[in-house]
């Protein structure tokens, strides 16, 4: 008996969304991954959403293990953050 893949239907940016945390953990099935690859190869803005999505998570997770720099980090663009609206409300 020969296995016959159904021919995968063409990924959308809004399905690159929803399974982008998938694809970065790298949990999904080999046709999934290459449709996703195949989406992103003709598609800027999901490249650049895939690039920002990972180091959202890489930073995240080393927080999660309690990475000391990363905590230092996202206490660091806290600040900057209110820092840059402070400096906004007194010019
Ligand atoms: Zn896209």
């Amino acid at each position: 008996m020969t296995a016959q893949h159904p021919t995968p239907a063409p990924m959308d940016c809004r399905e690159f969304v929803e399974i982008v945390s998938e694809y970065i953990e790298a949990a999904m099935a080999e046709t999934k991954r290459l449709r996703t690859e195949a989406h992103l190869a003709g598609c800027a803005g999901c490249r650049a959403y895939l690039d920002q999505m990972q180091r959202t998570i890489t930073l995240l997770r080393r927080v999660a293990d309690g990475d000391p720099e990363a905590v230092t980090h996202r206490a660091t663009l806290a600040e900057a953050f209110r820092a840059s609206r402070d400096s906004r409300d007194t010019s």
